[in-house]
């Protein structure tokens, strides 16, 4: 593809792409507040992120998805969100600069993907992972959607590369 790095695979020997993460900044819900609403109510980090609505509190933390890829040798990595409760989000924020500390939290996927119907509110497991990564999210394989479906039986390298296209080529500078 044109416009990505490109490196020799261990795995197959050839010259292949360096596919980017695809990386959200901030949970959907942050990005759906008007900017008066993002000062008042929101605070946001690079990990972080906490909308405080009148009624209730949303808590957010940033994780790494891995798509499979079934004809390729890497997977597509996903910078995305995932709500907690207030009891996980102050665990791991308590924990947060540990790098050993091995949890594993309940939380609903938060940013929403092209092409897929009512992507919040997946259920997910969401594990802690050792040497300063970030959190590794897993969806919950028996919660019917196609996004979760893709997840379990990998897709394609086209389609993987339509994505990047999609999410990360389009939005480059243009020189
Ligand atoms: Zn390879």
């Amino acid at each position: 593809m044109e416009g990505l790095p490109k490196f020799i695979c261990e795995c197959c020997g050839q010259l292949i792409d360096q596919w980017p993460a695809l990386a959200f900044g901030t949970p959907s819900p942050y990005f759906e507040l008007t900017e008066e609403e993002k000062r008042k109510l929101a605070r946001v980090s690079s990990d972080f992120c906490i909308i405080a609505h009148p009624d209730q509190t949303d808590r957010f933390i940033r994780a790494v998805m891995y798509q499979k890829v079934n004809d390729h040798c890497t997977d597509l990595e996903y910078g995305i969100w995932v709500s907690l409760s207030e009891k996980s989000f102050l665990d791991y924020h308590e924990n947060f600069n540990r790098d050993d500390y091995e949890a594993t939290y309940f939380g609903y996927i938060s940013n929403v993907l092209p092409d897929y119907p009512d992507m919040l509110f997946i259920p997910a497991k969401v594990v802690t992972r050792i040497g300063g990564q970030r959190p590794e999210i897993f969806p919950h394989e028996d919660f019917d959607h196609p996004f979760v479906r893709d997840y379990y039986q990998g897709i394609s390298k086209i389609e993987a590369e339509r994505r990047i296209k999609e999410l990360f080529l389009n939005k480059l500078p243009k020189n």
